[in-house]
């Protein structure tokens, strides 16, 4: 299948899952991620109407970029680029440069270097809090027990617009079992912006299970394989032709590449 065909079929399922939702389809936002695809792949997205793009790495991003630059989406403005993987502190000024948006903040730590880079060049940094919401050691992202603290402080931080949250929920082959870590989020994200400190968005929800993060509040959904077909894993790359991971193997494997 074609990129324009498999976008047609994704906003199909997004329309879908807003009716059942009874959510306005204009409420979600549709970010295209762009990992390991080509410059190519990325323009023909664009070109079929994709309006934002997501990357999970500073570098990918900043290597893409340039070729990337001149396009214009459908309504004439250039895309937005979002950050949607784990941001190490040396690449703080990159991404602040690069990003309209970074989904994942996880420290008061990460918050000061992106509040005083944004400061250096005169921007207000749209941000999510990433939220730990299964505890996993090996993940990114604040445990939900520090999340309210950490909001408070980062309230204090001029250059960073804190619009909401975003999880990356374990990966499960059954969308359904993803419900409850979705629904979690959303009540963290009404009780913070309940308090005024945070905005509404929600970042959650990927190829596999995007219907039920809408279902359950989504406001971005950040899809990969389903826009753009499987990705080849890292180790076929080195070792030639591989099996494609399939369609469910997006999350798991962009967990692995978050645990980088
Ligand atoms: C790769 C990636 C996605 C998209 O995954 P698919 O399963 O291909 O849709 C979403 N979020 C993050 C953080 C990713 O790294």
């Amino acid at each position: 299948m074609e990129i324009p065909s498999r976008l047609a079929a994704i906003r199909d399922r997004m329309e879908g899952a807003c009716r059942r939702a009874g959510r306005a389809p204009s409420d979600v936002t549709l970010v295209a991620v762009t990992k390991t695809r080509t410059v190519e792949e990325v323009a023909s997205a664009v070109e079929a109407g994709v309006t934002d793009l997501g990357e999970n790495r500073v570098q990918e991003a900043e290597a893409k970029y340039p070729s990337l630059a001149s396009l214009e989406a459908r309504d004439g403005s250039p895309p937005r680029w979002h950050l949607v993987g784990h941001l190490q502190k040396n690449k703080v000024k990159k991404a602040v440069a690069l990003f309209d948006r970074i989904h994942s903040l996880d420290s008061v730590e990460l918050g000061h270097k992106i509040d005083r880079a944004a400061e250096e060049i005169g921007k207000v940094q749209p941000v999510l809090v990433q939220v730990d919401l299964a505890s996993e050691a090996t993940k990114f992202g604040l445990p939900e027990a520090d999340l309210l603290g950490t909001l408070e402080t980062l309230t204090g931080l001029r250059r960073l617009r804190v619009d909401g949250l975003m999880a990356l929920p374990p990966f499960v082959p059954d969308p359904e079992a993803v419900r409850p870590y979705f629904r979690r989020l959303r009540e963290l994200g009404a009780e913070a912006f309940g308090r005024g400190l945070a905005g509404r968005e929600l970042s959650m929800g990927m190829s596999h299970d995007f219907e039920v993060a809408i279902e359950e509040g989504a406001t971005f959904i950040r899809v990969g394989t389903a826009l753009f077909g499987p990705r080849l894993p890292e180790s076929a790359k080195s070792t030639g032709p591989g099996p494609p991971s399939q369609g469910f193997g997006g999350s798991a494997e962009a967990r692995r590449a978050e645990a980088e």
